[in-house]
């Protein structure tokens, strides 16, 4: 496919994109999104932003993350006028580490279910809609995800998962992005496919597995997304 193909196609697929934002962030919606400043979700905030300036911007903060990427996160937020929240652990890295060890070394499931799964569980029940930018071609993991899901959180309510960029290939991100002149975060240019904590996130160790270097291929998601596939309802919520 040509360049100027593909750059149709992408502008295609951002209109359409537009048009699924504008029906979903609506007044009085209780819309959020959650952001880890990688490159979907930061074009997904940018779009939404477009929409309603004042959309939650909802950032794991589990005290891991690169400094690069805190710094991208200040930056991307300060430019754009987010209304970032930042949603902390229960535990600092200091009380978690001097009460239970170096969690991601000895059990990196619990290390996210408290300082990734929890904090974001309770934060969600604020809201009925919640944006991600997950995609089917980040991880087999991910291959089936669907555009809208019901998601079921721990206290039985139930909220709207929309992946409205599940269908889009990080060819289609990285020429949005372009298009819309957004800065990524700068660890991408260092050989980073997928970005997470710091301890857990190395270069990919497969070429053709974009998350093959986080955990070091001990696991492949941090909880959120698989508890979801289990969780989901059958119907959508309303
Ligand atoms: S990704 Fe690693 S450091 Fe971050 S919460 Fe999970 S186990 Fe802990």
């Amino acid at each position: 496919m040509s360049t100027l193909a593909i750059a149709a196609e992408v502008r295609a697929k951002l209109d359409a994109l537009r048009n699924t934002l504008a029906r979903a962030i609506t007044r009085n919606a209780d819309v959020c999104l959650t952001c880890s400043f990688q490159a979907e979700d930061v074009l997904l905030a940018r779009l939404a932003i477009e929409r309603d300036p004042s959309i939650p911007i909802l950032f794991l903060d589990t005290g891991y993350h690169f400094a690069e990427t805190y710094a991208y996160r200040d930056q991307i937020a300060q430019q754009w006028n987010l209304n970032l929240i930042n949603l902390l652990p229960e535990k600092t890295v200091a009380e978690q580490e001097s009460e239970f060890g170096i969690l991601y070394q000895s059990a990196p499931d619990r290390c996210c279910a408290l300082r990734k799964v929890e904090p974001l569980f309770k934060a969600l029940a604020q809201y009925r809609v919640w944006l991600t930018g997950l995609r089917r071609e980040q991880a087999r993991s991910r291959a089936a995800l669907e555009e809208s899901a019901a998601f079921a959180l721990p206290g039985g309510k139930q909220i709207l998962k929309l992946a409205p960029l599940a269908a889009w290939t990080t060819r289609d991100v990285w020429y949005a992005c372009e298009e819309l002149a957004i800065p990524l975060l700068p660890l991408y240019a260092r050989g980073y496919s997928s970005i997470g904590c710091e301890p857990c996130t190395s270069l990919p160790l497969d070429p053709n597995d974009p998350r093959s270097g986080r955990w070091a291929g001990r696991k492949v998601e941090c909880g959120i997304h698989i508890q979801a596939a289990s969780q989901q309802a059958s119907k959508p919520a309303s």
